[in-house]
């Protein structure tokens, strides 16, 4: 019995806006529902379906390469050399954000909306908008 294993995907699409509220839709592609005005926003990007249908990833169990062929994410797939399954799951978008304090690059998963950070380094605390 082999453990399921989460592979994560090299392709994400760009971080697309809300087309009547402006701030950033959660991650993915398809029809996304904005989650600060509510609004349904159609998120299309043909360079990155491309990418993830013809994603190669390499088997985690036996390293046999295979192509994902579908740009649902997550997507189970198994290994037809080693009949290994694994899970191929979203892209992890990270941005950089400058600290306003001490110009340290803070990378955090940007949500939709306000937030609060705070800087590891100097304590500083600030807000953000997406
Ligand atoms: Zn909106
Ligand atoms: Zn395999
Ligand atoms: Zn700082």
């Amino acid at each position: 019995m082999m453990d399921r294993v989460e592979v994560e995907s090299k392709h994400a699409p760009p971080l697309a806006e809300c087309a009547s509220c402006e701030h950033m839709l959660p991650p993915g592609l398809g029809d996304i529902t904005c989650e600060i005005c509510g609004a349904g926003c159609r998120v299309t990007h043909d360079l990155t379906v491309e990418a993830l249908i013809d994603e190669k990833v390499p088997c985690p169990h036996c390293h046999t390469i295979l192509v994902a062929g579908t740009d649902e994410r997550p997507i189970d797939l198994t290994c037809g050399s080693c009949s290994g399954g694994f899970t191929l799951t979203p892209k992890v978008i990270k941005l950089e954000i400058e600290c306003p304090g001490c110009d340290r690059t803070l990378r955090i998963r940007p949500k939709p909306g306000k937030r609060q950070l705070n800087c590891p380094a100097c304590e500083t605390a600030f807000h953000v908008t997406f």
